[in-house]
């Protein structure tokens, strides 16, 4: 039997759980968790990821702030900004939603906000900490997809785990933390050759791909743990889906998620995890 791992579920569980957690904080620390959200322009996607932020903050009692700037400011008046976030002592958290527009350049702005308030975990020292198995902040998608694992309570020492996507926000920093926990990792890209000789192998298959269908039933061995990254507009129905051809590949498996419902929820209650965390740490430096 198949058993679709729920992301919503555990984000539910998660959320309540932090919830709890930050209602404590006003007694022990005299505020709330503080997280500024920084958006430029106003593409319809990048606009919807962040009030699905904003929401997550409010169930979860975090205080946020959204800065909207139209994509006409300049980088200088950019990094101002986020250098007065940087220097404000009542802020813990800094996200500058992607992608920003072309005459920016983006890898410059994300090095410009302090590790310590980096909660994407994209800065460069948060990256080479996880490298170098040093603390620091994880990226959200995936931490949320080791969280999906452990809540559905498959093992992963030992176990083959192959990873469609080499990007630096999913496929490579998911197959380090896989490696982190003694699975045996393979990386597949765009020019792997006979890709389905290489995924029926895996004992966990993580696609993030961003195509539309692109794990067929053919690919999959009998019984193995599929995780679906993408998020894929169908050309035909016009509705979301992921990387795995769902409805073909599930009976193939013993656990898979779903797209809608899965991977995401769990990517921004991990920023809102990462927060908390800054937070902490923050408060804790005091
Ligand atoms: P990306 O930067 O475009 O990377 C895609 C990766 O897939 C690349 O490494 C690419 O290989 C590989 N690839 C492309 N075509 C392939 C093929 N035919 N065979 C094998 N590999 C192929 O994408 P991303 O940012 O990692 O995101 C991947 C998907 O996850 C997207 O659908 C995105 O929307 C979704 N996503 C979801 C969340 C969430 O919260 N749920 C978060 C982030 C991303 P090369 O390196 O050789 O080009």
């Amino acid at each position: 039997m198949t058993v679709v791992i729920s992301g919503k579920e555990l984000a539910t569980l998660r959320r309540s759980q932090m919830k709890e957690e930050v209602a404590s904080f006003e007694s022990k620390y005299g505020r709330r968790p503080h997280l500024a959200v920084i958006l430029v322009g106003e593409d319809p996607g990048s606009v919807s990821y962040v009030t699905g932020k904003e929401k997550a903050c409010i169930e979860i009692g975090i205080k946020n702030t959204t800065i909207k700037k139209p994509d006409t400011i300049s980088q200088a008046e950019l990094l101002n900004i986020i250098n007065d976030l940087n220097n404000d002592p009542l802020v813990d958290g800094i996200l500058v939603q992607l992608p920003l527009p072309k005459h920016m350049d983006s890898d410059f702005i994300i090095n410009a906000i302090i590790p310590e308030k980096d909660v994407d975990g994209f800065h460069p020292q948060n990256v080479a900490s996880l490298y170098l198995k040093q603390k620091g902040i994880v990226s959200c998608t995936p931490k949320g997809i080791m969280e999906l694992l452990d809540y559905a309570g498959i093992e992963i020492e030992g176990k083959r785990a192959v990873v469609i996507g080499r990007s630096n926000i999913v496929g490579m920093p998911v197959s380090k933390l896989l490696l982190d926990r003694n699975a045996t990792v393979t990386i597949c890209h765009s020019r792997t050759k006979n890709i389905s000789e290489v995924t029926k192998q895996a004992d966990i298959l993580i696609a993030a791909v961003g195509k539309p269908l692109f794990v067929k039933e053919d690919m999959v061995k009998e019984g193995a743990v599929v995780i679906d990254v993408g998020v894929n507009r169908n050309e035909e129905t016009k509705k979301l889906c992921g990387d795995v051809d769902f409805e073909n590949v599930k009976s193939h498996t013993s656990y898979i998620t779903k797209v809608p419902g899965g991977v995401g929820p769990m990517t921004i209650t991990c920023l809102m995890e990462n927060t908390i965390e800054c937070f902490l740490k923050h408060m804790e430096e005091k």
